[in-house]
Protein backbone atom coordinates (compact mmCIF):
# COMPACT_ATOMS: atom_id res chain seq x y z
CA UNK A 1 0.00 0.00 0.00
CA UNK A 2 0.92 3.16 -1.01
CA UNK A 3 0.76 6.24 1.38
CA UNK A 4 1.90 9.79 0.45
CA UNK A 5 1.57 12.90 2.29
CA UNK A 6 -1.52 14.96 0.88
CA UNK A 7 -0.78 18.75 1.39
CA UNK A 8 -4.43 18.97 1.31
CA UNK A 9 -5.67 17.08 4.45
CA UNK A 10 -1.95 17.38 6.04
CA UNK A 11 -1.88 13.34 6.48
CA UNK A 12 -0.70 10.35 4.85
CA UNK A 13 -2.85 8.86 3.00
CA UNK A 14 -3.64 6.08 0.79
CA UNK A 15 -2.98 6.26 -2.92
CA UNK A 16 -6.63 6.33 -5.40
CA UNK A 17 -6.54 5.02 -8.80
CA UNK A 18 -9.28 3.75 -11.17
CA UNK A 19 -10.35 -0.03 -10.63
CA UNK A 20 -7.68 -0.68 -13.96
CA UNK A 21 -5.01 0.83 -11.03
CA UNK A 22 -4.33 3.83 -13.23
CA UNK A 23 -3.33 6.82 -11.16
CA UNK A 24 -3.98 10.42 -12.46
CA UNK A 25 -1.39 12.49 -12.53
CA UNK A 26 -0.90 16.05 -12.95
CA UNK A 27 1.92 18.04 -12.61
CA UNK A 28 2.89 21.74 -12.77
CA UNK A 29 5.45 22.02 -15.31
CA UNK A 30 8.08 24.54 -16.07
CA UNK A 31 8.25 28.02 -17.23
CA UNK A 32 9.91 28.21 -20.34
CA UNK A 33 11.49 31.57 -20.63
CA UNK A 34 14.96 31.52 -19.37
CA UNK A 35 17.51 28.21 -17.93
CA UNK A 36 15.55 25.57 -15.76
CA UNK A 37 18.13 25.13 -12.46
CA UNK A 38 19.05 22.32 -10.49
CA UNK A 39 15.97 23.80 -7.38
CA UNK A 40 13.31 23.26 -10.81
CA UNK A 41 14.91 19.67 -11.68
CA UNK A 42 14.66 18.67 -7.83
CA UNK A 43 10.43 19.21 -8.49
CA UNK A 44 11.23 16.70 -11.73
CA UNK A 45 13.18 13.88 -10.15
CA UNK A 46 10.23 14.35 -7.60
CA UNK A 47 7.77 13.76 -10.14
CA UNK A 48 9.76 10.90 -11.45
CA UNK A 49 9.74 9.66 -7.83
CA UNK A 50 6.27 9.06 -7.38
CA UNK A 51 5.81 7.92 -10.94
CA UNK A 52 8.88 4.91 -10.24
CA UNK A 53 7.28 3.83 -7.29
CA UNK A 54 3.76 3.14 -8.04
CA UNK A 55 4.73 1.68 -11.29
CA UNK A 56 7.65 -0.39 -8.68
CA UNK A 57 3.91 -1.40 -6.93
CA UNK A 58 2.03 -2.26 -10.15
CA UNK A 59 -0.16 0.79 -10.71
CA UNK A 60 -0.32 2.46 -14.33
CA UNK A 61 -0.14 6.02 -15.21
CA UNK A 62 -1.97 8.93 -16.77
CA UNK A 63 0.23 12.33 -16.65
CA UNK A 64 0.09 15.01 -17.66
CA UNK A 65 2.37 18.22 -17.28
CA UNK A 66 1.50 21.40 -18.84
CA UNK A 67 4.50 23.68 -20.61
CA UNK A 68 4.25 27.50 -19.44
CA UNK A 69 4.73 29.68 -22.54
CA UNK A 70 2.23 32.30 -22.05
CA UNK A 71 1.01 34.67 -19.17
CA UNK A 72 3.48 34.41 -16.35
CA UNK A 73 4.45 37.54 -14.84
CA UNK A 74 6.71 38.97 -12.33
CA UNK A 75 4.59 38.07 -9.57
CA UNK A 76 2.28 35.70 -9.06
CA UNK A 77 -0.50 38.34 -8.04
CA UNK A 78 -1.33 39.12 -11.48
CA UNK A 79 0.99 42.23 -11.31
CA UNK A 80 4.71 43.07 -12.86
CA UNK A 81 6.28 42.45 -16.44
CA UNK A 82 5.44 39.54 -19.20
CA UNK A 83 8.24 37.55 -18.34
CA UNK A 84 7.67 36.15 -22.51
CA UNK A 85 8.29 39.79 -23.13
CA UNK A 86 11.35 40.35 -20.72
CA UNK A 87 12.93 37.23 -22.37
CA UNK A 88 12.08 37.82 -26.16
CA UNK A 89 13.97 41.55 -25.50
CA UNK A 90 16.87 40.54 -23.71
CA UNK A 91 17.27 37.71 -26.68
CA UNK A 92 15.79 39.72 -29.66
CA UNK A 93 13.75 36.74 -30.63
CA UNK A 94 10.00 35.93 -30.75
CA UNK A 95 7.95 34.52 -27.91
CA UNK A 96 7.49 31.42 -29.79
CA UNK A 97 11.44 31.00 -30.70
CA UNK A 98 12.07 31.87 -26.55
CA UNK A 99 9.29 29.07 -25.58
CA UNK A 100 10.95 26.16 -27.97
CA UNK A 101 14.53 27.03 -27.39
CA UNK A 102 13.97 26.84 -23.62
CA UNK A 103 11.74 23.80 -23.55
CA UNK A 104 14.20 21.87 -25.69
CA UNK A 105 16.82 22.53 -22.50
CA UNK A 106 14.39 21.79 -20.13
CA UNK A 107 13.80 18.73 -22.01
CA UNK A 108 17.48 17.56 -22.65
CA UNK A 109 17.99 17.83 -19.05
CA UNK A 110 14.99 15.72 -18.04
CA UNK A 111 16.58 12.85 -20.56
CA UNK A 112 19.86 13.67 -19.14
CA UNK A 113 18.49 12.72 -15.54
CA UNK A 114 16.61 9.89 -16.77
CA UNK A 115 13.48 11.29 -15.42
CA UNK A 116 10.08 9.44 -16.52
CA UNK A 117 8.43 11.85 -18.43
CA UNK A 118 4.06 11.81 -18.38
CA UNK A 119 2.60 10.34 -21.17
CA UNK A 120 0.85 14.01 -22.01
CA UNK A 121 3.06 17.27 -22.11
CA UNK A 122 0.94 20.30 -23.09
CA UNK A 123 2.18 23.56 -23.46
CA UNK A 124 -0.23 26.60 -22.62
CA UNK A 125 -0.53 27.56 -25.83
CA UNK A 126 -2.32 24.63 -27.23
CA UNK A 127 -5.35 25.20 -25.43
CA UNK A 128 -6.47 28.93 -25.83
CA UNK A 129 -9.66 27.82 -26.67
CA UNK A 130 -10.40 25.19 -24.27
CA UNK A 131 -9.11 28.17 -21.85
CA UNK A 132 -11.66 30.81 -23.49
CA UNK A 133 -14.73 28.28 -23.20
CA UNK A 134 -13.81 27.15 -19.39
CA UNK A 135 -13.28 30.59 -18.85
CA UNK A 136 -16.90 31.18 -20.28
CA UNK A 137 -18.18 28.79 -18.30
CA UNK A 138 -17.50 29.94 -15.00
CA UNK A 139 -18.83 33.17 -15.88
CA UNK A 140 -21.93 31.79 -16.41
CA UNK A 141 -22.04 30.08 -13.64
CA UNK A 142 -21.34 33.62 -11.78
CA UNK A 143 -17.76 32.44 -10.33
CA UNK A 144 -15.87 35.29 -12.60
CA UNK A 145 -16.84 38.95 -13.64
CA UNK A 146 -15.92 41.15 -16.44
CA UNK A 147 -13.90 44.58 -15.84
CA UNK A 148 -12.20 46.38 -18.44
CA UNK A 149 -8.77 44.98 -17.60
CA UNK A 150 -10.26 41.36 -18.28
CA UNK A 151 -12.22 38.41 -16.61
CA UNK A 152 -11.80 37.92 -12.98
CA UNK A 153 -12.41 35.25 -10.62
CA UNK A 154 -14.44 36.01 -7.73
CA UNK A 155 -12.59 34.40 -4.72
CA UNK A 156 -15.58 35.15 -2.10
CA UNK A 157 -17.90 33.00 -4.50
CA UNK A 158 -15.95 29.80 -3.32
CA UNK A 159 -15.68 29.36 0.56
CA UNK A 160 -12.72 26.47 0.29
CA UNK A 161 -10.41 29.16 -0.77
CA UNK A 162 -7.38 29.62 1.03
CA UNK A 163 -8.06 26.34 2.56
CA UNK A 164 -4.67 24.12 0.89
CA UNK A 165 -2.36 26.79 2.40
CA UNK A 166 -3.93 27.12 5.57
CA UNK A 167 -5.07 30.95 5.51
CA UNK A 168 -8.39 33.00 6.46
CA UNK A 169 -8.75 34.30 3.58
CA UNK A 170 -11.78 36.83 5.43
CA UNK A 171 -8.74 37.75 7.38
CA UNK A 172 -6.79 38.23 5.09
CA UNK A 173 -9.41 40.75 3.89
CA UNK A 174 -9.82 42.59 6.64
CA UNK A 175 -6.19 43.07 6.67
CA UNK A 176 -5.64 43.65 2.88
CA UNK A 177 -4.06 47.27 1.57
CA UNK A 178 -6.77 49.22 -0.67
CA UNK A 179 -6.38 47.60 -4.39
CA UNK A 180 -5.52 49.51 -6.67
CA UNK A 181 -7.91 48.33 -8.77
CA UNK A 182 -11.28 49.55 -8.00
CA UNK A 183 -12.99 47.41 -10.57
CA UNK A 184 -12.36 44.26 -8.68
CA UNK A 185 -14.61 42.83 -6.11
CA UNK A 186 -12.12 41.96 -3.81
CA UNK A 187 -8.24 42.39 -3.46
CA UNK A 188 -7.79 39.26 -4.12
CA UNK A 189 -9.68 37.79 -6.75
CA UNK A 190 -7.09 36.80 -9.56
CA UNK A 191 -7.05 37.31 -13.31
CA UNK A 192 -8.54 34.42 -15.75
CA UNK A 193 -7.92 36.49 -19.11
CA UNK A 194 -6.85 39.47 -19.76
CA UNK A 195 -7.48 41.87 -21.98
CA UNK A 196 -4.60 43.47 -24.48
CA UNK A 197 -3.19 46.27 -24.86
CA UNK A 198 -2.87 46.52 -28.39
CA UNK A 199 1.27 46.26 -28.71
CA UNK A 200 1.28 43.21 -26.28
CA UNK A 201 3.47 40.04 -27.87
CA UNK A 202 0.95 37.52 -27.31
CA UNK A 203 -2.81 37.87 -27.70
CA UNK A 204 -5.84 35.96 -29.67
CA UNK A 205 -9.36 36.57 -30.48
CA UNK A 206 -12.03 35.48 -27.38
CA UNK A 207 -15.68 37.03 -26.32
CA UNK A 208 -14.11 39.51 -24.65
CA UNK A 209 -11.85 40.83 -27.63
CA UNK A 210 -7.94 40.33 -27.89
CA UNK A 211 -6.44 38.91 -24.94
CA UNK A 212 -4.02 36.21 -22.93
CA UNK A 213 -4.63 33.75 -20.59
CA UNK A 214 -3.67 34.58 -16.53
CA UNK A 215 -1.13 31.89 -15.73
CA UNK A 216 -3.50 30.15 -13.41
CA UNK A 217 -6.32 28.91 -15.47
CA UNK A 218 -3.86 26.94 -17.82
CA UNK A 219 -3.38 24.22 -15.55
CA UNK A 220 -7.11 23.67 -14.58
CA UNK A 221 -7.79 23.51 -18.28
CA UNK A 222 -5.37 20.78 -18.87
CA UNK A 223 -6.30 18.58 -16.33
CA UNK A 224 -9.59 19.06 -18.05
CA UNK A 225 -9.30 18.32 -20.98
CA UNK A 226 -6.32 15.64 -20.40
CA UNK A 227 -7.59 13.71 -17.08
CA UNK A 228 -11.14 15.06 -16.64
CA UNK A 229 -12.73 15.70 -13.38
CA UNK A 230 -10.91 13.60 -11.00
CA UNK A 231 -7.62 13.82 -10.40
CA UNK A 232 -5.45 11.30 -8.04
CA UNK A 233 -2.46 13.25 -7.40
CA UNK A 234 -1.35 16.55 -8.23
CA UNK A 235 2.38 17.65 -7.38
CA UNK A 236 4.16 20.79 -7.46
CA UNK A 237 6.84 22.77 -5.34
CA UNK A 238 5.75 24.68 -2.21
CA UNK A 239 6.09 27.90 -3.61
CA UNK A 240 3.01 27.24 -5.82
CA UNK A 241 0.68 26.41 -2.76
CA UNK A 242 -0.66 29.72 -1.49
CA UNK A 243 -1.52 30.90 -4.76
CA UNK A 244 -1.53 29.42 -7.45
CA UNK A 245 -2.47 26.07 -6.23
CA UNK A 246 -5.32 27.77 -4.37
CA UNK A 247 -6.31 29.24 -7.70
CA UNK A 248 -6.27 26.28 -9.46
CA UNK A 249 -8.74 24.57 -6.74
CA UNK A 250 -11.26 27.32 -7.09
CA UNK A 251 -10.96 26.98 -10.80
CA UNK A 252 -11.64 23.90 -11.28
CA UNK A 253 -13.75 23.08 -8.20
CA UNK A 254 -16.68 25.82 -9.58
CA UNK A 255 -16.30 24.60 -12.98
CA UNK A 256 -17.07 20.80 -12.09
CA UNK A 257 -19.21 21.67 -8.82
CA UNK A 258 -17.03 19.37 -6.45
CA UNK A 259 -13.61 18.49 -5.94
CA UNK A 260 -11.28 17.84 -8.63
CA UNK A 261 -7.50 16.48 -6.80
CA UNK A 262 -7.41 14.13 -4.52
CA UNK A 263 -3.90 14.14 -3.18
CA UNK A 264 -1.35 17.52 -3.49
CA UNK A 265 1.78 17.19 -3.23
CA UNK A 266 4.68 19.46 -2.62
CA UNK A 267 8.76 19.56 -3.08
CA UNK A 268 10.51 21.83 -0.27
CA UNK A 269 12.76 23.99 -1.78
CA UNK A 270 16.65 23.07 -2.88
CA UNK A 271 18.32 25.64 -1.34
CA UNK A 272 22.27 26.40 -2.07
CA UNK A 273 24.91 27.08 0.91
CA UNK A 274 21.90 27.36 3.16
CA UNK A 275 20.68 30.01 1.45
CA UNK A 276 17.98 30.95 -1.44
CA UNK A 277 19.16 30.47 -5.40
CA UNK A 278 19.63 33.97 -6.61
CA UNK A 279 21.37 35.59 -9.60
CA UNK A 280 22.79 38.33 -7.33
CA UNK A 281 24.73 35.74 -5.22
CA UNK A 282 25.72 33.97 -8.61
CA UNK A 283 25.29 30.74 -7.15
CA UNK A 284 22.43 29.22 -9.49
CA UNK A 285 23.67 26.15 -11.12
CA UNK A 286 22.06 24.54 -14.32
CA UNK A 287 22.40 20.53 -15.14
CA UNK A 288 25.20 22.23 -17.52
CA UNK A 289 26.88 23.96 -15.33
CA UNK A 290 27.63 20.34 -12.85
CA UNK A 291 28.71 19.19 -16.19
CA UNK A 292 30.93 21.65 -16.85
CA UNK A 293 32.41 20.66 -13.35
CA UNK A 294 32.66 17.15 -13.96
CA UNK A 295 29.84 15.68 -12.69
CA UNK A 296 27.70 13.57 -14.43
CA UNK A 297 23.41 14.27 -14.19
CA UNK A 298 23.13 10.99 -12.21
CA UNK A 299 25.46 12.25 -9.40
CA UNK A 300 22.87 14.86 -8.81
CA UNK A 301 19.71 12.60 -9.43
CA UNK A 302 21.75 10.40 -6.41
CA UNK A 303 22.05 13.27 -4.84
CA UNK A 304 18.41 14.00 -4.70
CA UNK A 305 17.49 10.43 -3.34
CA UNK A 306 20.10 11.85 0.16
CA UNK A 307 17.10 13.77 1.44
CA UNK A 308 13.37 13.70 2.27
CA UNK A 309 11.02 15.66 -0.61
CA UNK A 310 8.91 17.28 2.00
CA UNK A 311 12.25 18.87 3.48
CA UNK A 312 14.54 21.56 1.89
CA UNK A 313 17.62 20.50 0.79
CA UNK A 314 20.83 21.56 0.95
CA UNK A 315 22.97 21.62 -2.31
CA UNK A 316 26.76 22.23 -1.60
CA UNK A 317 29.25 20.83 -3.73
CA UNK A 318 30.83 18.60 -0.99
CA UNK A 319 27.40 17.01 -0.38
CA UNK A 320 27.53 16.43 -4.42
CA UNK A 321 31.24 15.11 -4.09
CA UNK A 322 29.54 12.43 -1.67
CA UNK A 323 26.80 11.74 -3.47
CA UNK A 324 28.97 11.34 -6.59
CA UNK A 325 31.85 8.87 -4.65
CA UNK A 326 28.60 6.82 -3.03
CA UNK A 327 27.60 5.77 -6.35
CA UNK A 328 30.40 5.34 -7.97
CA UNK A 329 30.90 2.89 -4.62
CA UNK A 330 27.79 1.06 -5.15
CA UNK A 331 28.49 0.42 -9.03
CA UNK A 332 31.77 -1.01 -8.56
CA UNK A 333 30.11 -3.35 -5.73
CA UNK A 334 27.42 -3.83 -8.51
CA UNK A 335 29.92 -4.81 -10.78
CA UNK A 336 31.56 -7.42 -8.05
CA UNK A 337 27.82 -8.93 -7.50
CA UNK A 338 27.10 -9.45 -11.83
CA UNK A 339 30.13 -12.56 -11.27
CA UNK A 340 28.88 -13.37 -7.35
CA UNK A 341 28.69 -17.18 -6.65
CA UNK A 342 27.10 -16.65 -3.06
CA UNK A 343 23.81 -17.76 -2.39
CA UNK A 344 21.92 -14.66 -0.36
CA UNK A 345 18.37 -14.54 0.49
CA UNK A 346 17.12 -10.79 -0.44
CA UNK A 347 13.96 -11.11 1.26
CA UNK A 348 14.62 -8.42 4.16
CA UNK A 349 15.91 -6.30 1.89
CA UNK A 350 13.39 -6.34 -0.47
CA UNK A 351 10.40 -5.86 2.46
CA UNK A 352 12.61 -2.79 3.79
CA UNK A 353 13.06 -1.18 0.10
CA UNK A 354 9.26 -1.79 -0.42
CA UNK A 355 8.45 -0.39 2.96
CA UNK A 356 10.21 2.72 2.84
CA UNK A 357 9.20 3.76 -0.64
CA UNK A 358 5.77 3.49 0.13
CA UNK A 359 5.93 5.31 3.46
CA UNK A 360 5.97 8.87 1.61
CA UNK A 361 8.82 8.33 -0.39
CA UNK A 362 11.65 7.42 2.04
CA UNK A 363 14.32 7.55 -0.48
CA UNK A 364 17.19 8.26 2.20
CA UNK A 365 16.17 5.09 3.95
CA UNK A 366 15.57 3.16 0.87
CA UNK A 367 18.73 3.73 -0.51
CA UNK A 368 20.74 2.86 2.98
CA UNK A 369 18.94 -0.30 2.60
CA UNK A 370 20.54 -0.86 -0.81
CA UNK A 371 23.95 -0.12 0.39
CA UNK A 372 23.71 -2.52 3.28
CA UNK A 373 22.44 -4.94 0.77
CA UNK A 374 25.66 -4.75 -0.98
CA UNK A 375 27.82 -5.28 1.43
CA UNK A 376 26.94 -8.83 1.98
CA UNK A 377 28.88 -11.84 0.15
CA UNK A 378 29.47 -11.33 -3.92
CA UNK A 379 26.35 -12.63 -5.24
CA UNK A 380 23.96 -12.56 -8.59
CA UNK A 381 21.16 -12.89 -6.22
CA UNK A 382 22.01 -8.99 -4.75
CA UNK A 383 22.38 -8.27 -8.51
CA UNK A 384 19.07 -9.19 -9.60
CA UNK A 385 17.21 -7.80 -6.70
CA UNK A 386 19.22 -4.45 -7.11
CA UNK A 387 17.66 -4.43 -10.77
CA UNK A 388 14.36 -4.04 -9.06
CA UNK A 389 14.79 -1.80 -7.10
CA UNK A 390 16.28 0.28 -10.07
CA UNK A 391 13.01 0.45 -11.37
CA UNK A 392 12.38 2.92 -8.37
CA UNK A 393 16.23 4.76 -8.66
CA UNK A 394 16.11 4.71 -12.76
CA UNK A 395 20.26 4.40 -12.22
CA UNK A 396 22.04 3.42 -15.78
CA UNK A 397 23.65 0.14 -15.05
CA UNK A 398 24.52 -0.84 -19.02
CA UNK A 399 27.36 2.50 -19.29
CA UNK A 400 30.85 1.37 -19.64
CA UNK A 401 32.80 4.45 -18.98
CA UNK A 402 36.05 3.02 -19.15
CA UNK A 403 37.96 4.20 -21.85
CA UNK A 404 39.35 1.99 -24.78
CA UNK A 405 43.21 2.66 -23.47
CA UNK A 406 42.11 1.53 -20.32
CA UNK A 407 40.16 -1.53 -21.71
CA UNK A 408 43.25 -2.61 -23.85
CA UNK A 409 45.64 -2.26 -20.97
CA UNK A 410 43.77 -4.53 -19.01
CA UNK A 411 43.91 -7.22 -22.16
CA UNK A 412 47.39 -6.52 -21.87
CA UNK A 413 47.72 -7.47 -18.32
CA UNK A 414 45.86 -10.38 -19.07
CA UNK A 415 47.34 -11.93 -21.33
CA UNK A 416 50.93 -11.52 -19.51
CA UNK A 417 49.46 -12.81 -16.72
CA UNK A 418 48.17 -16.01 -18.75
CA UNK A 419 51.71 -16.24 -20.22
CA UNK A 420 53.05 -16.45 -16.69
CA UNK A 421 54.81 -12.80 -17.23
CA UNK A 422 54.05 -11.58 -13.62
CA UNK A 423 56.49 -8.92 -13.89
CA UNK A 424 55.01 -7.00 -17.05
CA UNK A 425 51.64 -7.93 -15.15
CA UNK A 426 51.95 -6.69 -12.44
CA UNK A 427 53.70 -3.07 -14.49
CA UNK A 428 50.49 -3.06 -15.93
CA UNK A 429 48.35 -3.24 -12.91
CA UNK A 430 50.43 -0.72 -10.98
CA UNK A 431 50.16 1.45 -14.13
CA UNK A 432 46.74 1.08 -14.61
CA UNK A 433 46.04 1.90 -10.72
CA UNK A 434 47.95 4.96 -11.12
CA UNK A 435 45.41 6.09 -14.33
CA UNK A 436 42.17 5.49 -11.92
CA UNK A 437 41.73 2.21 -12.40
CA UNK A 438 41.71 -1.55 -10.27
CA UNK A 439 41.40 -4.73 -11.78
CA UNK A 440 39.68 -7.05 -10.14
CA UNK A 441 40.64 -10.83 -11.08
CA UNK A 442 37.50 -13.20 -10.91
CA UNK A 443 36.79 -16.73 -11.78
CA UNK A 444 37.23 -16.62 -15.32
CA UNK A 445 38.17 -13.22 -15.94
CA UNK A 446 38.39 -9.94 -14.69
CA UNK A 447 36.39 -6.76 -14.00
CA UNK A 448 37.87 -3.10 -14.17
CA UNK A 449 36.98 -0.75 -11.32
CA UNK A 450 37.21 2.80 -11.62
CA UNK A 451 38.39 4.01 -7.94
P1 LIG B 1 9.07 27.43 -12.70
O1 LIG B 1 9.68 27.08 -14.01
O2 LIG B 1 9.66 28.64 -12.07
O3 LIG B 1 7.57 27.47 -12.74
O4 LIG B 1 9.45 26.23 -11.72
C1 LIG B 1 9.23 24.89 -12.06
C2 LIG B 1 9.05 24.06 -10.82
O5 LIG B 1 10.23 24.12 -9.99
C3 LIG B 1 7.90 24.51 -9.94
O6 LIG B 1 7.18 23.36 -9.50
C4 LIG B 1 8.58 25.21 -8.79
O7 LIG B 1 7.80 25.13 -7.63
C5 LIG B 1 9.85 24.39 -8.66
N1 LIG B 1 10.98 25.09 -8.02
C6 LIG B 1 11.43 26.34 -8.25
N2 LIG B 1 12.52 26.61 -7.49
C7 LIG B 1 12.79 25.48 -6.78
C8 LIG B 1 13.79 25.10 -5.81
N3 LIG B 1 14.76 25.92 -5.43
N4 LIG B 1 13.72 23.84 -5.30
C9 LIG B 1 12.75 22.98 -5.67
N5 LIG B 1 11.78 23.28 -6.57
C10 LIG B 1 11.79 24.51 -7.11
ZN1 LIG C 1 0.16 24.58 -12.38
Amino acid sequence: MVKLYNSLTKQKEEVTSDENKVVKMYSCGPTVYSYPHIGNMRAYLFMDNIRRVLKYNGYKLDGVMNITDVGHLTSDADEGEDKMLVASQREHKTPWEIAKFYTDIFMNDTKLLNIDLPEHIVPATSVIEEMIKFVQNLVEKGYAYETSKGIYFDIEKFKDYGRLSGMDINEKLAGARIDVDEEKHSPYDFVLWVKAPKEHIMQWDSPWGKGYPGWHIECSVIGDKFLGEHIDIHTGGVDHKPVHHENEIAQSNCFYGHKVVNMWMHIEFLQIDNGKMSKSLNNIYTIKDLIDKGYTPEDFRYFYFMAHYAKQQNFTFDALDMAKNTLKSLKNLLKEHKNGTAKVDTAIYENEFLESINDDLNMPKAVATVLRMLKEERSQDIYKTFEKFNQVLGLNLDEDDIPQEIKDKAELRWNAKKNKDFVTADNLRAELLNLGYEIKDTKDGYDILKK
